[in-house]
């Protein structure tokens, strides 16, 4: 006891390696958009039941007409419909779950 807390005390960080080394295989983890494939359509930000995905007009000219994929991690709740209804498989779930920050603008997610 007096070692961890020693430890705590000299570095901050008690964690050295994450709780959960791999997460099942059905895990609905952290969004992947592949934003050459979306077609800027917007089902997916009008079945988001949280308006955690939305299309943001952004330089470039892509077949979305300039617009670009947000997604924030304070509002997503992972229920995948995002990824159901994109017809051209722009959004996949992946199986990560560390998305833990201290910085509010670090839970947003950006098409790339
Ligand atoms: S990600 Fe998919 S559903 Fe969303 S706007 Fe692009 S093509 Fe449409
Ligand atoms: S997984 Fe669900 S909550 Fe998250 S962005 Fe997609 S539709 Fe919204």
């Amino acid at each position: 006891m007096f070692e961890i807390i020693r430890r705590i005390w000299k570095t901050g960080v008690v964690t050295q390696q994450p709780l959960v080394l791999a997460a099942p295989p059905r895990y609905r983890g952290k969004l992947i958009i592949d934003q050459a494939d979306c077609s800027g359509c917007g089902r997916c930000e009008s079945i988001c039941p949280t308006g955690a995905i939305r299309l943001q007009p952004a330089p470039g000219g892509h077949k979305t007409g300039g617009q670009k994929i947000v997604v924030s991690y304070g509002k997503c709740v992972f229920c995948g419909l995002c990824s159901e209804v994109c017809s051209g498989g722009a959004i996949s779930q992946s199986q990560d779950y560390r998305m833990a920050t201290r910085q509010k603008n670090e839970l947003l997610q950006y098409g790339g």
